[in-house]
């Protein structure tokens, strides 16, 4: 059976990067697949964070998943600390993955920046943890933003390598070939890397210290239509195939977060603003965005106003989680030759 898993970390400043490149799938995927959704608060510790503030985010991005669509009755919305076998079987895959191929993940090169030697030792075996969330419930689809795709080869390098390793103690332990599915990245659309209305070559990113860079999932009108306008552009008018929007990066990328929300095709948008100016096409970007997004930060306010209801839906989802997890790593035991 196909199950879709994905994770969003706490750490603030949920924004429409986040929304267009992993939320809004995690929505679709409801209605043909079976879906866990994880805050992954293990994830956000491997930089530094403040616990009032961890605490606070965990709600919003629960908040948000829910305020998006994701029904926690039909499907698992949980945080990652409230089941412990992310953190077991992460360990079993710091011993299956090798230090050739984490050397590799670059976004470890941009976390950590110059200063690597004191980058923590979590930031650099994330992608082991990201790959033990998947198969911990042997996932077999994961909607991610482009930016993850180098994680996800990771995950299934790792998946690859442990059914090889233990190919015999697989069998012999009656699951037949494989443990572990080859997990499926869903990276598609016109919106799989948003980037930063102040730069069209920066990943739109929660940690980027402008505001004005991104577009949160809790700013009201004001807000974005204010950040809308105010980003970068270039003076000539929209062309009128997306050939012409090469070497225009700030424009490629309001084209594709218009297209993204509106349902539609970046030729469609610009088959209808193509030729025109910038100043008629933000006025409808600032529009469509206050149309899909205004609503969403509203039901956030509203939900975070209630922590009773949202740690209960953690803990019911975490609850079913485990059932899964539970199973699972009991059988990458039996497989690995542990005595339980
Ligand atoms: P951080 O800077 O803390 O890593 P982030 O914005 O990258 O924050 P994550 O929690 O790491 O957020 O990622 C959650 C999901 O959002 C992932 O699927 C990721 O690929 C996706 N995502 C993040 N940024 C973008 C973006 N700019 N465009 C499209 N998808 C994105
Ligand atoms: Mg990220």
């Amino acid at each position: 059976p196909e199950r879709v898993f994905s994770g969003v970390q706490p750490t603030g400043n949920l924004h429409l990067g986040n929304y267009l490149g992993a939320i809004v799938k995690f929505v679709e995927l409801q209605r043909t697949h079976d879906c866990i959704y994880c805050v992954v608060d293990l994830h956000a510790i491997t930089v530094p964070q403040k616990p009032e503030e961890l605490k606070a985010s965990i709600r919003e991005v629960t908040a948000a998943f829910i305020a998006s669509g994701v029904d926690p009755k039909q499907h698992i919305i949980f945080n990652q600390s409230q089941v412990a076998e992310h953190a077991e079987l992460a360990w079993v895959f710091n011993c299956v993955a090798r230090i050739g191929w984490l050397n590799r993940m670059t976004q470890f090169k941009e976390k950590a920046g110059k200063d690597r030697e004191n980058a923590s030792v979590g930031l650099y075996a994330y992608p082991c943890l990201m790959a033990a969330d998947i198969l911990l419930y042997r996932a077999t689809h994961v909607p991610v933003g482009e930016d993850q795709k180098q994680h996800l080869e990771l995950a299934r390098d790792v998946a690859q390598k442990f059914n090889l390793d233990f190919a015999a103690s697989i069998a012999a332990n009656g699951f037949g070939e494989a443990f572990f599915p080859l997990p499926e990245p869903l990276i598609q659309g016109p919106a799989t890397r948003v980037m930063s209305l102040r730069d069209g070559a920066k990943k739109m990113s929660k940690s980027d210290p402008s505001d004005y860079s991104r577009i949160n999932l809790s700013d009201d009108a004001d807000a974005i239509a204010q950040k809308v306008r105010k980003a970068k552009t270039d003076p000539e008018p929209l062309p009128s195939e997306v050939e012409g929007l090469a070497a225009r990066p700030e424009a490629d990328n309001l084209v594709g977060i218009f297209a993204a929300l509106n349902g539609q095709t970046k030729p469609e948008v610009l088959s209808a603003f193509g030729g025109g100016q910038f100043s008629a096409f933000k006025s409808a970007l600032v529009d469509l965005a206050v149309a899909k997004i205004g609503p969403i930060g509203a039901e956030m306010k509203r939900l975070t106003a209630d922590a009773a209801y949202i740690d209960s839906v953690l803990a019911d989802g975490a609850a079913r989680a485990r059932v899964i997890a539970k199973d699972n790593m009991a059988a990458v035991k039996d497989i690995l030759g542990f005595v339980r």
